[in-house]
């Protein structure tokens, strides 16, 4: 299937490693030219490499902090002055930390915010009135099954990935009409550093092994593993094609049928 993104521009935020970067280089490889971002320049450098040379794409990298609103100004600006425009926006962020409604101050539930729902809103509010003037766009925001099922000890992911969700479907109403899509993509358990922290932290608080953590986990995906990124990264470059045009609004799990509800 030829996904028709072939020169359209995406930017991909946090794609240094894990799912961001298996999403950069799926839309890479189906012809896109990207705009990437994480925090620490060196490591993006080196994915903006390895992704020019695998797939030929045009590929910018600007060292950015997504929870930081200035420097989401200043990558949408690079972007803007290297490629034109912003067709395709996929919001990724780090996970925020672990931990149960005690464990978390003020300043955690601020920061978590800042993380993971004000950098989307940043990120949508600077790219979308330029897909609407052309008529094209695609937002596809990296949440978690935890919108649809919450993850114990998982206290901010569960809470602010669901207001992305409850931002994202309303916003998906609004611009319906106008050619841009809005949909959001839940990643169950997926191979990445993320989850080798998340299964060392619950190893530490329930005195097992890391490798008895993810055990716990594959127990209870119905294809009894992990998934790999590249398999989550498939249906995300979908989202954000041509193909996709009547799908918005919709929230769709990668998890190996983890979810258990009917949806
Ligand atoms: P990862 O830790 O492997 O990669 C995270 C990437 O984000 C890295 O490139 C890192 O440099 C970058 N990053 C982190 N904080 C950033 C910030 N503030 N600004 C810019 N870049 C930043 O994580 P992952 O497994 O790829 O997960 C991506 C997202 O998906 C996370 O929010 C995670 O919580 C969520 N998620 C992951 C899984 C999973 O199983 N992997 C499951 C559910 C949800």
């Amino acid at each position: 299937m030829d996904l028709g993104i072939t020169g359209k521009v995406a930017l991909v935020t946090a794609a240094s490693k894990g799912l961001g970067r298996a999403v950069a280089e799926e839309l890479a490889a189906e012809g896109a030219s990207l705009v990437l971002c994480a925090r620490t320049d060196a490591t993006l450098q080196a994915t903006c490499t390895a992704i020019r040379a695998a797939t030929g794409a045009r590929v910018l990298g600007v060292a950015a902090d997504v929870a930081n609103p200035a420097d989401v100004a200043r990558l949408v600006q690079a972007a803007l002055a290297e490629f034109g425009q912003v067709d395709i926006l996929v919001t990724n962020a780090g996970g925020p930390p672990a931990g149960t409604f005690e464990q978390h101050d003020a300043a955690a539930w601020d920061a978590a915010t800042r993380l993971l729902l004000s950098s989307v809103v940043e990120l949508t509010r600077a790219v979308l009135p330029g897909m609407q003037a052309r008529g094209w766009g695609r937002i596809l925001n990296i949440t978690s099954i935890a919108v649809k099922q919450p993850v114990a000890g998982l206290m901010l992911s569960n809470s602010l990935r669901a207001a992305v969700t409850g931002m994202a479907r309303t916003l998906a109403t609004e611009v319906a009409a106008s050619g841009v899509t809005v949909n959001n993509i839940l990643p169950g358990y997926t191979r990445t550093e993320r989850v080798e922290h998340l299964a060392s932290a619950a190893a530490t608080r329930d005195n097992i092994s890391p490798e008895q953590a993810t055990e716990r986990w594959t127990s209870e995906i119905p294809m009894r593993r992990l998934g790999e990124p590249r398999e989550f990264a498939a249906l995300a470059a979908f989202l954000c094609s041509e193909r996709a045009s009547y799908i918005t609004g919709t929230s769709t799990a990668v998890d190996g049928g983890w979810l258990r509800g009917l949806y």
